[in-house]
C-alpha cells in the first residue's frame, strides 16, 4: 500500500498495460482516474476492477491527441479529487506500413496519441501541480524501441524515441518542482495490440526464441514496475528508462 492517498490518471486505461496498470495502482492504495478514447467501451470495466478494491475512480474519456481534450480531463479530475498526484502516459497506438506507403493521416494519428498526447496531458498535469505547491510523478510508457529499431514501424519508433527524449528534458526542467519523469520500456507484452501476433504460433515461437526468459510478458509486469516508479521507493529515480523485456533489447543488440 505505497501509494494511499494519492491520486493517479491513467491514459488508455480501458484495457491491455493501462488497464493492469490502474488496478495496480489501486492494489497499491491509490485513488485512480481511468482515461480512455470518448468511444471506448471498456474504461468502465476497469472503473469497476479499481472500485472493487476499495478505491475511488472515476472514468474521464477525452482524445489524448488533442490538447483541448487533455486539459479537460485533467481539469475534470481535479475538479472530482482535488488533486493528481501520478500521472501515467499509456496511451499508444500503432500502424504498421513500408516507409513509402505510410500515409499522412497514420503518421498524424501515431505521433499525435503517442508523443503529442503524453506532451499536452503532461504540461495540463504540471500546472496543475505548480499551481497547488505539491510533487508529483510521472511515468511514461514508452518502448524498446524507444531505442531498438523496428522496420515497417518508423513512426512508432519515431514518437517513442521522442517520447525518450521529452522524458530526459522534463526531468531536467520539473526537478524543482519536485516532479520526477521516467519512462518504462515494455518489450513484448500479451495485449490487443498484439492481435495478431498472438495469434499465429511461428511468429510467436521465433520471438519467444529471442527473448532470454523465453515468454512474451505480461501486463501485470509492466504494471509493477509503474508502482515503483510512482511510490516513494523511487524518489531519487528521476531521467530514467525502466525496461521491462525479458532481456529482449539487449539480445537484439548483440546480434
Ligand atoms: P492496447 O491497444 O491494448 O491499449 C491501448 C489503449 O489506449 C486502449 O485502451 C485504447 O483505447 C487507448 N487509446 C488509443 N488511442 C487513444 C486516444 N487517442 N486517446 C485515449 N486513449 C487512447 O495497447 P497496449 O499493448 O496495452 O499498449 C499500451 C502502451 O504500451 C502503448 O503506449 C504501447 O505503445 C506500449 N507498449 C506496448 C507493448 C506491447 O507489447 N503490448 C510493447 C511496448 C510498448
Amino acid at each position: 500500500m505505497r501509494l494511499q492517498g494519492k491520486v493517479a490518471l491513467v491514459t488508455g486505461a480501458g484495457q491491455g498495460i493501462g488497464r493492469a496498470i490502474a488496478m495496480r495502482l489501486a492494489d497499491e492504495g491509490a485513488d485512480i482516474i481511468v482515461e480512455d478514447r470518448l468511444d471506448s467501451d471498456s474504461a468502465e470495466r476497469t472503473l469497476r476492477e479499481v472500485e472493487s478494491r476499495g478505491r475511488r475512480g472515476a472514468v474521464i474519456a477525452g482524445d489524448v491527441g488533442r490538447a483541448a481534450d487533455d486539459r479537460h480531463v485533467i481539469e475534470a479530475g481535479v475538479s472530482r479529487f482535488g488533486h493528481i498526484d501520478i500521472l501515467v502516459n499509456n496511451a499508444g497506438v500503432e500502424r504498421r506500413a513500408e516507409f513509402c506507403d505510410v500515409s499522412e493521416a497514420d503518421y498524424d494519428l501515431v505521433l499525435n496519441v503517442n508523443l503529442k498526447g503524453a506532451f499536452f496531458v503532461t504540461q495540463a498535469f504540471v500546472r496543475q501541480l505548480r499551481d497547488g505547491q505539491r510533487p508529483g510523478r510521472v511515468i511514461n510508457i514508452s518502448s524498446v524501441h524507444e531505442e531498438l529499431p523496428f522496420p515497417h514501424f518508423t513512426s512508432y519508433c519515431a514518437s517513442k524515441g521522442g517520447m525518450k527524449m521529452m522524458m530526459r528534458n522534463l526531468a531536467i526542467e520539473l526537478a524543482p518542482l519536485g516532479i520526477t519523469v521516467n519512462n518504462v520500456a515494455p518489450g513484448a507484452i500479451e495485449t490487443p495490440i498484439n492481435a495478431s501476433l498472438l495469434g499465429n504460433p511461428e511468429l510467436l515461437s521465433a520471438l519467444r526464441g529471442k527473448i532470454p526468459l523465453r515468454r512474451l510478458g505480461k501486463p501485470g509486469d509492466v504494471a509493477a514496475a509503474v508502482a515503483y516508479l510512482a511510490s516513494d521507493d523511487a524518489g531519487y529515480v528521476t531521467g530514467t528508462t525502466l525496461v521491462v523485456d525479458g532481456g529482449l533489447l539487449w539480445n537484439y543488440s548483440e546480434q
